[in-house]
């Protein structure tokens, strides 16, 4: 059994942290979250909402059931009992099917805020979600822009992340600061609690900091990563199937979204690209390391994928503050040649191969980049079944 307690406010400083105790079959532990004191006012201590999607992840994963010693929202427990737990042991046969028991139901509309927000990296999904929003009224219109540290910046957290996540953070400031917005900025310490990968719960765990500010926010846009064609249940990535999670995350205080669903990624590169802003701010890159010239690292996939999209719309020369453009150049074939090999499997790079086909510019050299690409996977592949059985001749 995993039980949960009422969250429990504690100053420090110029912050406050928000703390759950719970225990798992007799062991305790303190999920906590950490928000800059302007927000205190909007933190919701009275339901365990936000402790209650933090931790599903930890029950379902051992089994245990989880029992709530404090109010939770009636939607959210109906919800989660009726569909999710159902839904994502469907999506991930690791999972085992448990309950949520909890003392007391809140059926209250706790929202004073009556705003929006949105999670913003300054990646292309989150420029997106915040110029297809511009002009909305209250309660749909985006004040704030939120920044969380619960594993995009690192699976399972650590001092690693936390220096990655507070360097990203100074960018999305700084963009903020010329747009007028505040931002939300919130650490955690759950990727060390659930020690999971994060593809498998990344919707969870925005959605967990989020619940923490039902107050705040009357509506949440959650970026779509993947067009609605493409919703897909059988998937360890919770983001193909976000259109179900964020209709059965939301309670009686808080509507979450899935924005931009029906565009693909080149429509939201092509969208965003006609925003100035975007130009020097533009962030895509995945590669955490530390040592590059430009913003993007301008070689892994994600960095590519972008820059060979913006070349592609006639666009890229308006990025050059962000893209070392002589390195992308470089990788440009080789990468052409990957894309091919992964069109199959890769939702991304089949919509790019069709705007190359487009566009006219696939070429007998990027068909031999393909060669090299499949012979490499291949060996990999040989290499790796050679590794299982030594001793088969
Ligand atoms: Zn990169």
């Amino acid at each position: 059994m995993i039980i949960i307690e009422k969250p429990e406010l504690q100053k420090d400083g110029k912050e406050v942290l928000l703390s759950t105790r719970f225990q798992v079959e007799g062991e305790h532990n303190i999920l906590w979250y950490r928000f800059s004191s302007k927000f205190e006012d909007y933190l919701v201590t009275e339901s365990l909402d936000a402790s209650l999607v933090g931790l599903l992840f930890l029950g379902l994963k051992t089994g245990n059931d989880i029992k709530l010693n404090g109010p939770v929202s009636a939607r959210l427990l109906y919800t989660i009992n009726h569909y999710l737990i159902k839904a994502l042991c469907l999506a991930n046969n690791e999972f085992k099917e448990i309950k949520i028991i909890a003392d007391s139901l809140n059926h209250e509309d706790m929202n004073l805020g009556s705003t929006a927000g949105t999670g913003f990296s300054c990646g292309v999904d989150s420029f997106a979600t915040y110029f297809s929003h511009s002009g909305e009224h209250s309660p749909f219109d985006i004040k704030y822009l939120t920044f969380f540290n619960v594993g995009s910046h690192g699976d399972f957290g650590g001092e690693k992340a936390r220096k990655v996540y507070q360097k990203r953070l100074r960018s999305v400031n700084t963009f903020a600061e010329k747009a007028g917005k505040k931002v939300i900025s919130i650490d955690s310490n759950l990727s060390e609690i659930l020690k999971l990968n994060f593809q498998k719960t990344n919707t969870y765990r925005s959605a967990s900091c989020i619940l923490n500010l039902q107050k705040l926010f009357k509506n949440y846009y959650y970026a779509s990563s993947f067009p609605l064609d493409q919703f897909n249940l059988n998937s360890v990535d919770t983001s193909y199937y976000d259109l179900l999670n964020l209709s059965m995350l939301s309670t009686e205080s808080i509507n979450f979204f899935s924005s931009d669903i029906y565009w693909t990624r080149i429509d939201k590169t092509s969208f965003i690209s006609q925003f100035p802003e975007t130009y020097d701010f533009l962030d895509v890159c995945t590669n955490l390391r530390d040592e590059f010239n430009s913003k993007n690292c301008s070689t892994c996939d994600k960095c590519m994928r972008t820059a060979l999209t913006l070349e592609l719309l006639g666009k890229l020369h308006l990025y050059k503050n962000v893209f070392d453009l002589d390195i992308y150049q470089n990788n440009k074939n080789r990468y052409i040649g990957k894309v091919l090999g992964t069109k199959k499997e890769n939702i991304f790079n089949k919509d790019l191969l069709r705007l190359l086909l487009k566009k006219r510019k696939i070429s007998l050299i990027h068909y031999g980049y393909y060669s090299s690409y499949k012979y490499k996977k291949l060996k990999k592949r040989i290499r790796k079944v050679i590794k299982k059985n030594p001793n088969k001749d």
